[in-house]
């Protein structure tokens, strides 16, 4: 966020920014419905098995105002592993009332729980991101803190995926040994890979188009034709980060678009703008929570489909990205992390197929937005804008070192 100058880009940001959550919102909603209809993790012998109230130790109206509450920690160390959590004083909650006196009344009281408050840290994280960028020089030194330690960190996190195919190893052993028929879940695995597969297909193939032709008045076909590069680059290595300079080539090439806007966007969005892996972490969420005969009420689908807007924009755009923050996801809806082997046997495919749903929402997103922002683009290119945005923009200097 510190690097968007909201100076330059006001309006494009603003129609890019509402894009952005209105897309993955819709994407997460898909899979949500999705993984509710077919039931992917309920396909075998778990259909049999009643379990409601396994996780309704909190009531939907609470777990969406427990949400409201994390949105604004009042301690930030604290938001680093406790979050807040209503508790019921008289019903078996795992939570830790705060203020125990009135303990006789079964009326709900605020408590707290074991976990990172994600929401909470990421509206803090924004916010802060925002002010810096609106600081100028003055900012700079924290901003160059935190690009250094996300730097830092990415390379931490390259040295330990070299040893992720002995833990990968591992964790699908626990799973097998647990297992009381391999055949049962291999099957609740398929189903899963089917369901995302049929929400990307319907994300990339019904909405966006049909929000592009909405916006537009054009054919999605001919739009299409000219990204297929940039789609199938996107399917051969599973990073929309690695697909930037044909995504931009292809948007300023094929499709003539506005270089302020695709300069602005794309890597904005490459970095930021997740359809595929929102609708996946949905899906994923869901499947993992009914492989464990648990339901989510209506409260925990909404805390769900935000965490998973928060958790996709929070991805990087590389391969299998998405399975990290997928961790976010679990550790957020107390589902259990260590079901994430589940998925991990079909992220290949999937990986490569949301990929390419997520640089088709970035293609469209800059369609959209150019076809909104077309009067003001026409009268700063007139003024000359295009050389300040040339100099000026840091996600410029980003597509220039990728491509
Ligand atoms: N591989 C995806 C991308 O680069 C991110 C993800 O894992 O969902 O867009």
């Amino acid at each position: 966020m510190s690097n968007v100058d909201r100076k330059d880009y006001g309006r494009i940001g603003l129609q890019a920014f509402i894009y952005y959550l209105v897309t993955t919102v819709i994407a997460a909603f898909t899979g949500i419905s999705l993984a509710a209809l077919i039931q992917p993790g309920k396909s075998s012998k778990h259909d049999s098995e009643s379990s409601a109230g396994k996780t309704e130790t909190v009531q939907s109206v609470d777990a969406f105002l427990d949400l409201i509450r994390n949105l604004f920690p009042s301690n930030l160390v604290e938001a680093c592993f406790r979050k807040y959590l209503t508790v019921y004083p008289s019903s078996n909650s795992s939570g830790n009332p705060v203020g125990a006196s009135n303990m006789s009344t079964n009326s709900p009281m605020a408590g707290t729980s074991d976990g990172i408050n994600v929401v909470g840290l990421l509206v803090f994280s924004v916010a802060l991101g925002l002010i810096l960028s609106s600081m100028g020089t003055e900012g700079k030194p924290l901003r160059d803190l935190f690009f250094c330690i996300n730097k830092a960190i990415m390379k931490l996190t390259t040295v330990a995926i070299w040893y992720s195919p002995v833990g990968i190893i591992f964790l699908l052993a626990g799973q097998v040994v647990k297992m009381t028929d391999a055949a049962d879940i291999g099957r609740d695995v398929a189903m899963y890979t089917l369901t995302v597969i049929t929400g990307l297909i319907i994300h990339g193939c019904v909405t966006l188009p049909l929000i592009y032709f909405i916006v537009t008045r054009k054919n999605p076909l001919r739009f299409y034709g000219g990204i297929l590069q940039a789609l199938s680059t996107a399917l051969g290595t599973s990073s929309s980060s690695a697909t930037l300079p044909v995504t931009l080539h292809c948007m300023e090439e094929n499709h003539k678009m506005d270089k302020q806007v695709t300069r602005f966007m794309l890597p904005i969005g490459a970095t930021m703008n997740m359809d595929g892996a929102a609708l996946y972490e949905a899906v994923a969420a869901l499947f993992i929570a009914q492989v464990n005969d648990m339901d989510f009420n209506l409260g925990q689908i909404i805390l769900l489909s935000l965490i998973v807007t928060a958790a996709s924009t929070g991805a990087a755009g590389i391969p299998q990205a998405g399975m990290v923050s997928m961790l976010i996801v679990l550790s957020s809806t107390g589902l259990p992390t260590e079901d994430i082997s589940l998925l991990l046997m079909v992220d290949w495919i999937v990986d490569r197929i949301r990929t390419a749903t997520n640089v088709l929402g970035d293609c469209i997103g800059v369609a959209v937005v150019q076809h909104l922002s077309r009067r003001e683009l026409h009268t700063s290119s007139h003024a000359g804008t295009n050389q300040v945005l040339e100099e000026d923009s840091p996600s410029m200097n980003i597509s220039i070192k990728i491509g």
